[in-house]
């Protein structure tokens, strides 16, 4: 290298060095100049998001997947969680915690979210409740949020399973032959919850999140730094609507396996929502919803076993957004916990935790069964940290399904126009 190259080197070396010190000394007068662009880009972003609930913006279906996780804490997926935005809605479906935390991060307006669906009763799906409805209220929502799930269990004489269920494989049948419902049977008047049930549903835990967040409500409501009637405590709150499940009080069914109800139609009747029961034994009842806006059908799978019904419930769903478990992953971590570790009670809760999902290959024999265009894989276990993992998650897959298979990851949208067939 010659001379003059050397003075280069010199001459970068001598702007690099001030322009480092210069950084250190007034990176913070830099950064105090550039927070009101930041600021500014943030508000236009949150004023440009509220126009996703334009129906005549955006005619079509919005899906959003705001959790694609499991009870297990994944540092790359919230518990399970998505958002449909529809003819002006804001729908969510299920929220067990971080859900709406993903939404607000990835900047939806969830101050207008009006309808949550829950699927079923378990912990991942209804934990983060409390704060959805608290942090939509503080971020300015104005109207009290409807929420739709499970009713109380009252008698016990449901039919259980469908008769596919995956429950006979588990060996929990009867000298009869018929499924042994013994532990749900089992429990006695004391287990009864007063006005409640067996197994409280959807009311009783509007009534203790009510509950639960009454002190933060009435401190938020009361600061006088805000203007009068911002934050109104009756918003903050949900309404129940318990989804009769299939034998309320020893009247007729009112849907039974493989059925769609509808559970909520908007005024115009642009935008319907029909739940379906899904076999997620022993959490009864477990629904699954089917959204239906502008010709498109989106089918959300909530937690299931292999169900044979899906192919009636979700057909020709545009997107079949299918809770997905990988046993072959599963049966590796069981047998290592077991063998290796001699983690027998850590490997019983896999094993059984898993027995109540669906396995990717099933996932995917239910989406060519159906119909459906696209499958996006949510309810993701065991965790897929790189993309060897990713690729060994859906291994197998696209030889039985034929449509888009899509390993769902939190924060992932896809939007579907209008169908122009169908209207
Ligand atoms: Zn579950
Ligand atoms: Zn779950």
């Amino acid at each position: 290298m010659g001379k003059r190259g050397l003075k280069w080197i010199g001459a970068l070396l001598c702007v690099a060095v001030v322009a480092g010190v210069g950084w250190m000394l007034l990176r913070e007068q830099i950064m105090e100049r550039l927070l009101p662009y930041g600021i500014k880009k943030a508000v236009r972003r949150i004023d440009a998001a509220e126009t996703l609930l334009d129906p005549v913006t955006y005619p079509g279906i919005r899906v959003i997947l705001a959790g694609t996780g499991t009870p297990l804490a994944d540092a790359d997926r919230s518990h399970p969680c998505t958002a449909v935005i529809a003819n002006g809605e804001f729908l969510v479906f299920d929220d067990g915690g971080g859900g709406l935390r993903q939404l607000q991060i990835h900047g939806y307006p969830t101050h207008r979210i009006t309808r949550v669906f829950l699927t079923h009763m378990h912990s991942d799906h209804m934990g983060g409740m409390g704060a959805l409805c608290d942090y939509s209220w503080i971020y300015g929502r104005k109207k009290q949020i409807h929420i739709y799930g499970p009713n109380a269990s009252n008698l016990l004489t449901h039919s259980l399973y469908p008769p596919t269920s995956d429950e006979y494989v588990h060996g929990t049948k009867t000298t009869g032959g018929v499924p042994d419902t013994r532990r749900i049977n089992e429990l006695t008047e004391d287990d009864l919850v007063p006005g409640a049930g067996y197994i409280p549903g959807v009311k009783y835990m509007v009534d203790g999140l009510a509950k639960a967040f009454r002190p933060d409500i009435i401190i938020r409501s009361s600061n006088k730094q805000m203007p009068a009637g911002f934050y109104e405590p009756t918003h903050a709150f949900f309404v129940a609507h318990p989804i009769p499940d299939m034998d309320t009080a020893g009247k007729a069914p009112d849907f039974g396996w493989g059925e769609l109800k509808t559970v909520y139609t908007s005024d115009d009747g642009r935008l319907v929502v029909k739940a379906f029961l899904v076999d997620h034994y022993p959490c009864f009842p477990s629904y699954g919803y089917r959204v239906e806006c502008a010709g498109r059908a989106v089918v959300i799978s909530g937690d299931t076993e292999r169900l044979t019904y899906m192919a009636t419930c979700a057909a020709n769903a545009d997107i079949l957004v299918h809770e997905a478990m990988n046993m072959e992953l599963v049966n590796q971590i069981t047998r290592v916990l077991d063998e290796d570790l001699g983690r027998h009670v850590w490997a019983a809760h896999a094993r059984g935790a898993a027995s109540h999902h669906t396995n990717t290959l099933d996932v995917a024999r239910a989406a060519e069964a159906a119909g459906a265009r696209m499958l996006v894989l949510t309810h993701v276990g065991p965790p897929t940290r790189n993309d060897t993992m990713r690729k060994i998650f859906v291994k197998g897959m696209d030889a039985i399904y034929h449509g888009r298979i899509v390993l769902g990851e939190d924060g992932m949208e896809f939007y579907l126009r209008p169908n122009q067939k169908q209207g």
